[in-house]
């Protein structure tokens, strides 16, 4: 029984969880989804929700508001996302190493602009959330959750990877941006260099704050030990001047 639950569990067989969710973190059901969310309490991999301005929704948003037909610049957009692309890796690497990050190019409201980052380490997820949920992008507040997503060859769409994807931006599977190569290497790189840069910064600082304590603390022993050295000459000049009184009585006995 256990055995045949784990294995159904997250697939269309299984009548309690639900498969969309545990694939590709988003249904399109949301909460109101027959089946179970099961949102994880931790993950290497973060869902930051609808942050990504997809150019097909600004489109129409333009064309709402003039009333008439918007061509989309497609040189433009490709340069918007890289740009958009180089942005959120950099912001997100800051944290750790990534694994994997990916734009969504699906355009149903469940998943329209949804960034998914996976990082090597699940320690440097738990900080990208508490530092970047609820901080502003591009005007934006993000929202950002743990996503259940570890395995992305589950939650991509074949057909959208391979060569075409019939059912477009509405596809209910993840269809991740394309990204060169290149690209993503530079940002490795140079997320890297800031990384290490980082963490020599702080040595130094590290280095530096054990120095000023060092410093601090021979300062103390200093003024200690010449309080005391004050404290032992002024007794001494005092048993002195007793034992002159002293001697001043032997004197006298003797008179
Ligand atoms: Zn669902
Ligand atoms: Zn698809």
């Amino acid at each position: 029984m256990a055995k045949h639950l784990a294995r159904i569990h997250g697939t269309e067989e299984d009548r309690v969880n639900c498969p969309f969710y545990f694939k590709i973190g988003a249904c399109r059901h949301s909460d109101r989804c027959s089946r179970l969310h099961h949102r994880p309490a931790f993950s290497p991999t973060l869902l930051i929700k609808h942050i990504y301005r997809h150019p097909v929704r600004l489109a129409e948003l333009q064309q709402a508001a003039t009333a008439g037909e918007t061509v989309i610049d497609q040189k433009q957009a490709m340069e918007d996302f890289l740009c958009f692309y180089e942005d959120m890796f950099l912001e997100l690497s800051k944290f750790g190493r990534i694994d994997e990050l990916h734009v969504c190019d699906n355009l149903g409201d469940h998943m329209i602009g949804h960034v998914y980052c996976k990082f090597f380490n699940e320690e440097d997820a738990s900080d990208a959330l508490q530092v970047m949920n609820g901080r502003f992008y591009d005007g934006r507040r993000m929202e950002v959750e743990f996503s259940p997503v570890t395995d992305f060859r589950e939650a991509r769409c074949r057909d959208y990877d391979e060569t075409f994807c019939s059912r477009g931006g509405f596809c209910n599977f993840l269809h991740s941006k394309p990204v060169p190569t290149a690209l993503i290497r530079d940002l490795e790189l140079e997320s890297e260099m800031d990384r290490r840069r980082e963490k020599d910064e702080r040595r130094d600082k590290d280095r530096e704050e054990r120095r000023a304590r060092k410093r601090e603390r021979r300062e103390r022993r200093e003024k200690k030990r010449s309080r005391k050295l004050s404290r032992r000459s002024r007794s001494r000049s005092r048993s002195r001047s007793s034992r002159s009184h002293s001697d001043e009585s032997d004197d006298s006995r003797s008179h």
